[in-house]
C-alpha cells in the first residue's frame, strides 16, 4: 500500500501523574496525528502518602510508543518520519534507582503526597521568624511537601537501600523526567543523567537565577550534589533512543508538564497566561527575562529556555493540588460516578450545589495560602443535599481555587487578565468550563486540540539545534482555534457565591483547633 506524504513529523512523551500518553504531531501544521494512553495506578500506603511505581512508568512510556506507531503504520505513516521526541512530566514526583542495576531503590513518591510534613515543620521552625519563604530568594518556593528536596530528604532518611547506595556512589536521584529519559537512553548500559531548567526549577534545590544546583541547598537539605542529574536547557539533544521502533532518534525536549503547556499555548510574550485543569490545576503566567516574586502567595519558576544559548523564560505560578484528583475521589473512595466523565451528567442535573461548599484540602491548601495542615470539608449540607449537589461543589471548588490564585496573580502583576486560556484532562467537562467563566466574570478560551501539554513537548523537540523541524519564530506558528466560554450570571450572584466558599477555606484551615 502506499504511504501518505508528511512534513517531519514529532512525538511527545507525556507522563503525567493520572497517566502516560504518547502523541505524535505533524511539525508544520501542530497537526496530532495519532496517540495513545495508559492510565497509571497510584497507591495510598498510609493516610497522606501517594506513591507510583517507577517501572510501570517506564513499562506504560513503552507501551504507549509501541501501540501509537503502531496506529501510524494502520494510518499508512512512515514512522520514520519520526525525527524527535520530547518529555514533559508530573513536576517534583521524586525517585531513586541504582546506577549500576538500573533498579529504582523506592517507589516514586508523588508531589501531592505529605509525609514529609513534620520534617516541613522543624524546618521552618528553625528559620528566622519560622519564615516559610526563607529560601525563596534562591528557589522562588516556600518550603513546603510539594518540592522534591523534603521527598529526597525523606528517602535517604528513612529506605536503608537510599541510603547505602548514597553511600556507594550508586545512587541516581531524579524527577520522572530524569528517570524516563535515563532509562530511554540506554539505562544503566550509558543512560543519560540529566533534567531541564524548568523541573529543576521545582527541586528546591535549585537557584532560578543561576540556573545551577545551588551548593547552599544542598548543604541545607544535605544532599550530597553527586546524586543530581546535569541541568540542561529544554530544548537541545539530550541522547538517542536505545531500543524499540524508535531507537537512534534523538531526545531533545524537556520540559515540566506546566511549563511545557504554557510553550504549547503559545504563551511567549511577558503577561500571557494558561491554566491547566489535570490532576490539580496550575495558572501560569509568563513574566518574562525577570523572575517576579510574588506578594500574594504565587511561586515564581522557570517557565522554559528554549535552546543552550537562548536565555530562561520565568513565570509567576499559582498551583492548586486537588482538581481532577477530587473528580478521581469521588469515583473510586466514594463510588458516586464510575467514570470521570460521568460528573458532568450528575452536577448538570441539579445546576447548582444547594448551598455545599466541597475544599478538597486532601494535601492541605497550596497557593496561596501553603497551609499543609488544612483537610477536605463538605459543608452547608441538609436533609435535601444529595450526590448530585456534592459533585456539583466539586466541579465548583475547582473554579473557586481557580479565582483565588487568579485575583493573586492579577493582585501581583497589576494588570488584570480579561480572559483566561485553559487545557488538560478537565477541560472536556463543559459545565466545568462554563462555571469557571460565570464564578470569574471573564471568558475561559479552550483550544480545539486539548493536547497543550505534550504539544509543547514536541515544539521544543522539533526546534532543538541539529534538529530544526519546527519553528517557534512568531510568524511560523500556526494559528490555534478554540472554544470561548462567556460569563452568564451576574457579578453578583459570582461574588456571593465566592465569599461563601472562602468561609469554607477558612474552616478547611481551621477545623482541627
Ligand atoms: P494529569 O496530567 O495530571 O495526569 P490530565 O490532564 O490527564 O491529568 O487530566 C486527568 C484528570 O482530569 C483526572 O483527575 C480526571 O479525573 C479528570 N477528568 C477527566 N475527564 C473529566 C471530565 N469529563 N470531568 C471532570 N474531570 C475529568
Amino acid at each position: 500500500s502506499s504511504r501518505i506524504m508528511l512534513g517531519p513529523l514529532v512525538a511527545a512523551i507525556d507522563q503525567g501523574t493520572s497517566s502516560t500518553r504518547f502523541l505524535v504531531f505533524n511539525s508544520k501544521t501542530a497537526e496530532l496525528l495519532s496517540h495513545h494512553q495508559v492510565e497509571i495506578n497510584q497507591s495510598f500506603p498510609k493516610e497522606g502518602w501517594v506513591e507510583e511505581d517507577p517501572k510501570e512508568i517506564l513499562q506504560s512510556v513503552f507501551e504507549c510508543m509501541d501501540r501509537t506507531c503502531e496506529k501510524l503504520t494502520q494510518l499508512n505513516i512512515d514512522i520514520s518520519n519520526i525525527k524527535a521526541i520530547g518529555v514533559t512530566n508530573q513536576r517534583e514526583t521524586t525517585l531513586v534507582w541504582d546506577k549500576d542495576t538500573g533498579e529504582p531503590l523506592y517507589n516514586a513518591i508523588v508531589w501531592l503526597d505529605l509525609r514529609t510534613q513534620s520534617t516541613v515543620e522543624r524546618l521552618i521552625n528553625k528559620t528566622p521568624g519560622r519564615n516559610k519563604n526563607h529560601l525563596k530568594h534562591k528557589t522562588g518556593l516556600p518550603i513546603s511537601t510539594y518540592f522534591s528536596a523534603v521527598k529526597l530528604r525523606w528517602l535517604m532518611d528513612n529506605v536503608d537501600e537510599v541510603h547505602q547506595a548514597v553511600i556507594s556512589k550508586r545512587a541516581m536521584f531524579g524527577t520522572i523526567d530524569s528517570w524516563i529519559i535515563w532509562c530511554l537512553t540506554g539505562g544503566k548500559s550509558g543512560g543519560v543523567h540529566c533534567t531541564d531548567v524548568t523541573n529543576a526549577s521545582r527541586t528546591m534545590l535549585f537557584n532560578i537565577h543561576t540556573l545551577d544546583w545551588d551548593p547552599e541547598l544542598c548543604k541545607y537539605f544535605d544532599i550530597p550534589m553527586e546524586i543530581l542529574p546535569k541541568v540542561r536547557s529544554s530544548s537541545e539533544i539530550y541522547g538517542l533512543m536505545k531500543s524499540g521502533a524508535l531507537t537512534g532518534i534523538p531526545i531533545s525536549g524537556c520540559l515540566g508538564d506546566q511549563s511545557a503547556a504554557l510553550v504549547g499555548q503559545m504563551c511567549f510574550q511577558d503577561g500571557q497566561a494558561k491554566n491547566t485543569y489535570g490532576t490539580g490545576c496550575f495558572l501560569l503566567r509568563n513574566t518574562g527575562a525577570k523572575p517576579v516574586m510574588s506578594d500574594h502567595g504565587l511561586l515564581t519558576t522557570v517557565a522554559y529556555k528554549l535552546g543552550r544559548d537562548k536565555p530562561a523564560c520565568y513565570a509567576l505560578e499559582g498551583s492548586v493540588a486537588i482538581a481532577g484528583a477530587v473528580v478521581r475521589w469521588l469515583r473510586d473512595n466514594l463510588g458516586i460516578i464510575q467514570t470521570s466523565e460521568e460528573l458532568e451528567k450528575l452536577a448538570a442535573s441539579v445546576g447548582t450545589s444547594y448551598g455545599c461548599y466541597f475544599v478538597p484540602a486532601f494535601s492541605g491548601l497550596y497557593a496561596p495560602y501553603w497551609e499543609p495542615s488544612a483537610r477536605g470539608i463538605i459543608c452547608g449540607l441538609t436533609q435535601f443535599t444529595n450526590r448530585s449537589h456534592v459533585a456539583f461543589a466539586a466541579l465548583e471548588a475547582v473554579c473557586f481555587q481557580t479565582r483565588e490564585i487568579l485575583d493573586a496573580m492579577n493582585q501581583d502583576s497589576g494588570i488584570p487578565l480579561n480572559q483566561l486560556q485553559v487545557d488538560g484532562g478537565m477541560t472536556s467537562n463543559r459545565l466545568l468550563m462554563q462555571l469557571q467563566a460565570d464564578i470569574l466574570c471573564i471568558p475561559v478560551v479552550k483550544p480545539s486540540m486539548p493536547e497543550t501539554t505534550a504539544l509543547g513537548a514536541a515544539m521544543a523537540a522539533g526546534a532543538a539545534e541539529g534538529v530544526s523541524v519546527w519553528s517557534l519564530r512568531s510568524e511560523d506558528l500556526s494559528e490555534v482555534t478554540s472554544e470561548k466560554f462567556e460569563p452568564q450570571i451576574n457579578p453578583e450572584e459570582s461574588e456571593f457565591r465566592y465569599a461563601r466558599w472562602k468561609k469554607a477555606v477558612e474552616k478547611s484551615m481551621n477545623w482541627e483547633t
